[in-house]
């Protein structure tokens, strides 16, 4: 093997000739560094950066241009290669496109695959630390990245069963409108804003023909996204999710337990005040997961506080409606328990009764298919670790980029493997 096919193979080249290899020192920290001289084959020069169509040259460009690569052993490589400039008919005056970097980067291709890789995989100090770049470029290589791993895969491609949902980031000051492919689990789309506008400009991109091949949309109840799936997906069904639902009943008897404790203690009844103000988590919590101190608690209340006691039931039995074993079972939970919340003079659940009445249907569609946001709700929470990550990148689309990554199925393998 020749020297310079040693080299390619190394730093895993292709369509590039070796001209030579050059020990070098790195002019500001005075270390060793590689500097490894390319040119591309004849086939891939003068050839646009943004569309790669072969052009007529314009100069020759700066004579020698460097992209960082993968450390050697312990050595920092470059590579260095003249970068003409051509005309493109569409793009204008370009730099020409080298096989071993993506458009406008400093870094080679693997490198950026690897920042990538590492950028899902492991947390922000160590990319930062192992790859010697600040957390910035990390999110500018994650969305040149995920750019081209975009380019010529449709990520919309076979949608039938999605889950619609918002997350919120820098402190809920602002909100993500996300998709999600129930039969891959994959994030398929997200976007700034949480309106119908932006869940409008989804529907857009999806086109008619795509929209109507949609059968199912898990999602909560917001209007924002209610609307515009039933105005775009003549076809969906609309599967309202259970932990959206049984949220609310869970507000519910604590609404009860505040307006009691009011009364209790306008009434002078110091001691009971201060009861119920301690039985929130008693009363909040999942029966299963009750403390001792917090079952003894729920007792005392069964025992003086009818009223708040019934409130407490009533959430319970609606969380039983997606334990049921069958669907008949379940919606017959359901309806039984409408007619019971819509009579049990307790206004916190009145109010809730014609909410979800006004949902049954949904809920129903969701209790038949079996679908839930769980899944979304998981793909929430790495969000929103990821959120909190990309905070350094400054911008809302590097961070839904490294979400895609992540999420979307467009991390690259690392590179060689
Ligand atoms: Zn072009």
């Amino acid at each position: 093997m020749r020297n310079s096919s040693v080299w390619k193979a190394t730093l895993g080249l292709q369509s590039v000739v070796v001209e030579r290899v050059d020990a070098a020192q790195d002019a500001v920290t005075g270390g060793p560094l590689i500097e490894v001289r390319v040119r591309s084959y004849e086939r891939e020069q003068s050839r646009c950066v943004v569309c790669g169509a072969r052009c007529p040259g314009y100069d020759a460009g700066p004579p020698a241009r460097r992209w960082r690569a993968l450390v050697l052993g312990t050595v920092p490589v470059y590579l260095v290669a003249a970068l003409p400039r051509v005309r493109c008919a569409v793009h204008g005056v370009r730099a020409a496109r080298v096989p071993w970097a993506r458009a406008h980067s400093r870094f080679t291709r693997q490198f950026e695959d690897q920042v990538a890789w590492l950028a899902t995989h492991t947390a922000k100090g160590t990319v930062g630390a192992l790859m010697r770049v600040a957390w910035r470029t990390v999110g500018q290589i994650v969305d040149r990245v995920v750019e081209d791993a975009k380019r010529g895969r449709d990520l919309l491609f076979g949608l039938t069963r999605i889950g619609i949902d918002e997350i919120s980031f820098r402190k809920g000051q602002r909100y993500l409108t996300v998709v999600i492919d129930h039969d891959t689990g994959r994030l398929v789309w997200a976007a700034e804003g949480r309106d119908k506008q932006t869940l409008n400009r989804f529907f857009d991109q999806l086109g008619s023909a795509r929209c109507a091949g949609i059968e199912l949309v898990s999602c909560d109840m917001a209007a924002w996204i209610c609307g515009p799936v039933q105005e775009r997906c003549e076809n969906a069904e609309v599967c309202l999710d259970a932990f959206h639902v049984v949220q609310l009943a869970t507000d519910a008897p604590d609404q009860v337990r505040r307006q009691v404790w009011n009364e209790a203690r306008k009434a002078g009844m110091g001691e009971q005040a201060k009861q119920l103000k301690n039985a929130r988590f008693a009363l909040w919590k999942n029966p299963e997961r009750l403390t001792d101190r917090q079952a003894a608690k729920l007792s005392e209340i069964q025992a003086t506080n009818r009223t708040l006691f019934r409130a407490y039931l009533l959430k319970e039995q609606l969380r039983q409606i997606w334990r049921a074993p069958t669907f008949e079972a379940a919606m017959e939970l359901l309806d039984g328990w409408l007619s019971w919340a819509c009579r049990c003079q307790i206004p916190a659940f009145v109010k809730l009764s014609k909410t979800i009445r006004g949902h049954r249907e949904r809920i129903a569609a969701a209790l038949f298919h079996g679908l839930s946001n769980a899944r979304i709700e998981a793909a929430n929470t790495t969000l929103r670790l990821i959120a909190r990550r990309a905070f350094g990148f400054h911008s809302a689309d590097a961070m839904i980029a490294l979400g895609m990554l992540k999420l979307g199925g467009l991390c690259p393998p690392l590179p060689g493997r």
